[in-house]
């Protein structure tokens, strides 16, 4: 039986990434004749057989409705889903699990938060202010919004080299602005952004800030409280559990405070045609039927990375970014975007005179998944100069061998293009 003590002692051991690598049954397939090389991951992560199981075993001997049955199947079902709440709650240290709302991704959590808290608090005038790297989550969620009412989405400025100007982003944290939004960590350029400095900044202007943390759950470890923000968003996919499936963690104070966003069964208290009054938060914005093999998916993905340990996959994650920097940087005619300080495993490149869309796909017939496009970021793009850019974006199974055998490729397919 294991003990503490040795649960303790493996996490301070590196990870062994043969022995990671066989938990993940894609990871073996081969493409156009080659092994894979997954380095896809900040578009989707793959999924540990632990995952894969756990839906399997749902449809198998549970499948049924939440919170609407007495029977057995449906109890048990009900309890894997509020279970997957309880482990996100603990994941992102949430002071209650009544603070976590259960949604289809981060694109819903931010939807859920413009529709219900800030569209109702908006006037003619007003602003939200996000940075020129958000996702389009991120920036349109507010400008559909927006438009309603007369008020307008601006963006902070950024450094050539991916930073957040944190001065310019506060200097316009003015008496317009009724919410602010960040990305934690920059999908396209890798940049973790100082969450806490802009909260407190927020904070002390009574300005909610939300959080777009689809990046930064996967790769670092996430406390809601130590960061002081309002509102933070995340996505299951990314963090190695099902599709479909994300959460909303907001302060309860704000979530009592908000209308539903969706209307149906399971977010009511009584209805007649005389009016209906709601449940409270979280199920007043979990309006029908869930997801629910996708949440029993993403308890089992944050038990998984929960037992490796995320100290453990973020030391690994630097250790493969800084492998990758440095042998793309010797790359002639490649431009990095995105030389962060503080920055996570993206990499984002273009090579002199190589269309992005062509590269990937050169790259794909070498067995490379990379993603190629605006990465949905167009004003980051703007800003930058480029229609798009390749990215390869690491997880802790990723290997040495696998960032050479991209950069072979890459000299490979230059030649091609030449
Ligand atoms: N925000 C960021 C930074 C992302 O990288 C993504 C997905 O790529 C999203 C938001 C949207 O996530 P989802 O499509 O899972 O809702």
């Amino acid at each position: 039986m294991n003990t503490q003590a040795d649960s303790v002692s493996s996490q301070r051991t590196p990870l062994d990434a043969t022995r990671i690598r066989a938990d993940f049954p894609l990871l073996a397939r081969q493409v156009h004749g080659k092994p894979l090389v997954y380095l896809d991951n900040a578009n989707t992560a793959q999924k540990p057989r632990e995952v894969i199981e756990a839906v399997d075993r749902f449809y198998r001997q549970t499948n049924a409705n939440v919170s609407r049955a007495v029977h057995t199947l449906g109890e048990e079902a009900t309890a894997a889903y509020e279970a997957t709440r309880d482990k996100l709650a603990r994941f992102i240290h949430a002071p209650s699990r009544d603070e976590i709302v259960l949604t289809s991704g981060t694109t819903q959590a931010i939807n859920l938060v413009a529709y219900s808290y800030a569209l109702p608090r908006l006037k003619a005038g007003d602003e939200i202010l996000v940075t020129t790297m958000e996702h389009h989550a991120n920036i349109v969620s507010w400008q559909v919004i927006a438009e309603r009412v007369g008020a307008k989405v601006v963006a902070a400025p950024i450094t050539p080299a991916g930073e957040l100007i944190v001065d310019e982003f506060i200097a316009r944290l003015t008496p317009r602005v009724k919410l602010a939004g960040v990305v934690h960590v920059s999908n396209v350029l890798g940049t973790i952004n100082p969450v806490r400095e802009l909260a407190k900044a927020c904070r002390a202007r009574g300005i909610p800030l939300l959080v777009d943390g689809s990046q930064a759950a996967p790769h670092l470890r996430v406390d809601v409280q130590a960061l002081g923000c309002d509102f933070y968003a995340l996505t299951g996919h990314k963090l190695f559990g099902p599709t479909g499936t994300g959460a909303l963690w907001a302060r309860k104070e704000l979530l009592r405070d908000m209308p539903p966003f969706f209307g149906g069964g399971e977010m009511i208290r009584t209805v007649s045609f005389d009016g209906t009054t709601f449940a409270d938060p979280p199920h007043r914005f979990e309006a029908g039927t869930p997801n629910i093999a996708g949440f029993v998916g993403l308890g089992a993905a944050i038990d998984y990375v929960n037992g490796l340990g995320l100290d453990r996959t973020g030391a690994r994650e630097r250790e493969l970014l800084d492998h990758a920097t440095a042998a793309l940087t010797c790359v002639p005619g490649l431009r990095l975007f995105g030389q962060a300080r503080e920055k996570a495993a993206v990499l984002s490149f273009l090579i002199d005179g190589a269309h992005a869309h062509d590269l990937a796909t050169l790259l794909d017939h070498e067995g490379i998944a990379v993603r190629s496009g605006h990465h949905c970021a167009h004003p980051l793009m703007q800003f930058y100069g480029v229609p798009a850019t390749v990215r390869a974006s690491l997880a802790f199974y990723n290997t040495h061998e696998e960032i050479d055998t991209l950069v072979r490729a890459i000299a490979k397919v230059r030649k091609l293009l030449a």
